[in-house]
């Protein structure tokens, strides 16, 4: 059921930090990597899931493995 719109997600064709045009391959990779670093001001463009099935992870369980120093 995926013909329609088989990744119809919002694909920035710019940056949105400087307007710096992306192009074609790197809305590619950014699609893929769902992160891209523009290469003009070296904003890191994320793209979040459009889905919100990951709960909240705010608990302090997993603290102790991402220890910072
Ligand atoms: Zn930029």
């Amino acid at each position: 059921m995926e013909e329609n719109s088989p990744s119809k997600e919002k694909i920035p064709d710019k940056c949105p930090h400087c307007g710096h045009k992306l192009s074609p391959w790197q809305q590619v990779l950014l699609n893929v990597d769902r992160i891209l670093t523009c290469k003009n001001c070296w904003y890191k463009i994320i793209l979040t899931a459009p889905t919100e099935d990951q709960t909240e992870t705010d608990d302090e369980s997993l603290g102790s493995q991402n220890d910072k120093e």
